[in-house]
């Protein structure tokens, strides 16, 4: 390929990288340190460098420079480079720009809009901004993929090659599985005692708590470090500076602890991304649902993992051991891993986590379809958590109000939460059928998660977003996506847990 054209490349990738960088470090910094007060000449910076950013890819120039890359037999990591470029581009360059300057306009009011309408409990006062979002959404749809159906296009956008018939595969899956593992528990299974966890719990022991399972997840605090924020989040820079956040409560010991976890799983996840592709399009996760598959597998099947709650015990005794006196391991095991039906979904534990995703995918794949009006839409959410849940919602507010994503213009992006804990799942099987069944576990009691950490680098980390996702799932699990993985050990899990 001639120089040129590398050079070129080279510098577009730079000034992207330079304007992703600012604008990361600028929404931490409003996370985490900024004053209440500081919106305004963030809100300014912010709307200059996007604009750098947007004239440097989208221009004659960057399509020509693309083309004639595309042409000129670039090697594996250069063509990988421009497809993401030419993916970003699309991206944008499709929808006319008066039309999308509109668009973030109209999030920037929807965002707030939504945000009171929440706390006053008034869902007619946001539906207008989410009629606006729906329809322009379809619109967009249009713009990326006239042939496909306007949720599949959607989809797509966020996991790429994602389709309806996939999603409608794999929640059916779930649901056979998981409603009738949920009533089972409700109406035999053996109580879990969670009154201890309900205490008193100083900060000081959960801050060290944290630091011990960052040092258990191998995260080196030359790399990686962790602050406060109203919700936790990660923030990946490069694979040399990734930073995660925690929101401690002082009468709830698990709840920063298993945000640290969670967090932690992201972080390894861009700290491990091959160092070739710093500063280009290709460093850092893939998608979405390959991060969100990170986060749940140290989350969850190393974090709610007997194994894992072995090696918790004796830490938590000397940390807090007035607080422990009372309660056993098992105690703490059965409490770590209690399943109830719920309102909220950032509350929901493990098991019900996936039927709060269901809802909310059956319902914007509706609305994107122009099956279900706006206006309708609180009938309809209510009435599937009564299906799925068995509860029944009080207030909008705690309904169909409770998540940002909608007002934000992301649509299509719930399905990824529930997808990643399926391919953590079929992960862990093929690690374990190939190690050997015990041994990860036998390796986490002794606080050494090597082995496992190696696994995911060779199948995920290293390739960052050099690779079709596709692929990444499968070199991630090991075959052919295949959800029986997760349903069987949730049934394992609950059916061992509630004594059924
Ligand atoms: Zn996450």
């Amino acid at each position: 390929m001639p120089n040129t054209i590398t050079e070129n490349l080279r510098a577009l990738e730079d000034k992207l990288y330079a304007c992703r960088y600012a604008q990361a470090i600028m929404s931490y910094d409003e996370a985490t340190a900024a004053p209440a007060r500081s919106e305004d000449g963030r809100a300014k910076a912010a709307e200059v460098l996007s604009r750098i950013s947007f004239d440097a890819l989208v221009n004659p120039e960057t399509e020509s420079l693309l083309q004639e890359a595309a042409a000129a037999a670039p090697d594996e990591t250069t063509a990988a480079e421009v497809r993401e470029l030419r993916r970003q581009y699309d991206e944008i360059a499709r929808i006319p720009a008066d039309e999308y300057a509109a668009f973030t306009g109209l999030v920037q009011q929807a965002v707030p809009a939504w945000g009171r309408a929440k706390r006053s409990d008034d869902f007619d006062a946001f539906a207008p901004y989410l009629e606006k979002i729906v329809e322009a959404r379809r619109r967009q749809a249009g713009y990326f993929a006239p042939d496909k159906d306007p949720y599949e296009a959607w989809l797509d956008r966020y996991e790429r090659g994602l389709t309806i018939a996939q999603c409608d595969e794999f929640f059916a899956a779930l649901r056979a599985e998981i409603l009738p593992l949920l009533k089972e528990i409700q109406t035999r299974g053996k109580p879990v005692r969670t009154d201890f966890l309900d205490r008193d719990w100083p900060l000081e022991g959960q801050k060290e708590l944290a630091r011990r399972v960052m040092d258990l997840w191998g995260l080196d605090p030359d790399h990686c470090v962790l602050d406060e924020s109203e919700h936790p989040f990660t923030e990946g820079f490069w694979h040399g500076d990734v930073r995660i956040t925690t929101h401690y409560m002082p009468r709830d010991v698990l709840s920063s602890l298993y945000s640290v976890a969670h967090e932690g799983g992201h972080a390894l996840y861009e700290l491990h991304v091959d160092p070739v592709y710093d500063f280009t399009v290709l460093g850092g996760g893939a998608t979405m649902g390959l991060h969100e598959s990170q986060s749940r597998l140290f989350e969850n099947m190393v974090g709610r993992s007997r194994a894992f709650i072995r090696w918790l015990w004796p830490v938590l005794r000397e940390l807090y051991p007035s607080q422990t006196a009372d309660f056993t391991e098992e105690e703490l095991y059965r409490a770590a891993n209690r399943a109830e039906a719920s309102l909220i979904r950032t509350e929901a534990d493990e098991l019900t986590y996936a039927l709060h995703i269901m809802v909310r995918y059956e319902l914007e794949k509706a609305l994107l379809q122009g099956t279900l009006a706006v206006r309708d839409l609180p009938e309809a959410w209510n009435a599937k958590y009564k299906e799925y849940l068995g509860v029944e919602v009080p207030d909008n507010a705690h309904g169909v109000l409770q998540d940002i994503h909608w007002a934000g213009g992301d649509m299509g992006y719930f399905p990824s939460y529930a997808l990643g804990s399926a391919y953590a799942a079929q992960a862990w099987d093929d690690i374990t059928a190939r190690l050997g069944q015990g041994v990860l576990e036998a390796h986490i009691e002794q606080g050494d998660l090597s082995p496992l950490k190696d696994a995911l680098r060779d199948r995920l980390w290293k390739y960052g977003n050099s690779r079709e996702p596709a692929e990444l799932v499968r070199s991630l699990c090991g075959g052919a996506f295949d959800p029986s993985h997760y349903t069987g050990y949730l049934r394992r899990k609950y059916t061992d847990l509630y004594a059924l």
